[in-house]
């Protein structure tokens, strides 16, 4: 198939306008009217996973993580960004990355994430602007209480019954009870001030600084951090998922050898 109709998939699972503006998410390497057999999704483009692309013989390769992210003046092998840009060029792979555009998704990772805590009442910490979109379920973010307040090691067994061997790192004691908790995947220290003020005492993140820690604590808000890469693997292989089921002629795949890496 073409790689539009590949992209048009995408978009209706992520849509790009759900994407923050610093963001540089979509089609970042490809020709649209090339065609596509198979794609593989990963986490991000490394010199593993795109040697796994390419021994794979897909076409196009979905990561979450925009390559390049910054703006850069030359694509030659002097950088790894460049190296791996022209590699992939070379073996005629596309590059597509929905990044924050399918972490803010409504069936993206921070919903994913919302679901493994059995969190309720799930509203989005930051509604997107009525040119985006209306609908008040989606934005930035995830927050939601706990049917009953629990314990942080309580949050800890759940998440890991659904990813499985993460090495989670918290403030406060472990059995410090907590009853609402915002979400963000990947470096979500930025986004502390919003989850205090929708009254958060808990925040589940991939990674964030010691001071955001020390910030956490005094807005009297729990900080999770389960590791960036444990924080979104998991729903690149769910992306995939949703992506053959709308594409059923392509063949999606996953990297397997990414998840070795951490
Ligand atoms: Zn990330």
């Amino acid at each position: 198939m073409h790689l539009t109709t590949v992209l048009n998939a995408l978009q209706s699972i992520a849509p790009l306008e759900f994407a923050e503006s610093w963001d540089n998410v979509g089609l970042s390497v490809g020709n649209r009217n090339r065609q596509v057999e198979r794609a593989m999704t990963c986490l991000t483009l490394t010199a593993t996973t795109l040697a796994e692309a390419i021994q794979q013989q897909v076409q196009l390769v979905i990561c979450h993580h925009p390559i390049p992210f910054k703006p850069i003046n030359k694509i030659t092998d002097d950088t790894t960004t460049g190296k791996l840009l022209v590699q992939a060029i070379e073996a005629g792979i596309a590059i597509y990355s929905p990044h924050t555009a399918w972490d803010n998704a409504k069936t993206g990772i921070n919903q994913q994430l919302s679901a493994f805590l059995e969190l309720e009442n799930v509203k989005p910490l930051q509604t997107f602007a009525t040119s985006i979109s209306t609908d008040e379920t989606l934005g930035v973010g995830r927050y939601g209480k706990l049917s009953v307040s629990v314990s942080i090691a309580e949050i800890i067994r759940r998440i890991s019954s659904k990813i499985p061997n993460i090495q989670s790192r918290h403030t406060h004691a472990a059995d410090h009870c907590v009853s609402k908790v915002g979400i963000i995947c990947g470096s979500g220290g930025s986004m502390l001030s919003l989850a205090a003020r929708r009254g958060c005492d808990a925040m589940l993140t991939g990674e964030a600084t010691y001071h955001q820690c020390l910030e956490a604590e005094s807005l009297g808000i729990a900080m999770l951090m389960i590791g960036h890469h444990a924080s979104e693997s998991f729903a690149m292989k769910e992306l995939a998922i949703q992506l053959q089921l709308l594409t059923p002629e392509l063949r999606v795949t996953t990297s397997e050898l990414e998840d070795s890496l951490f």
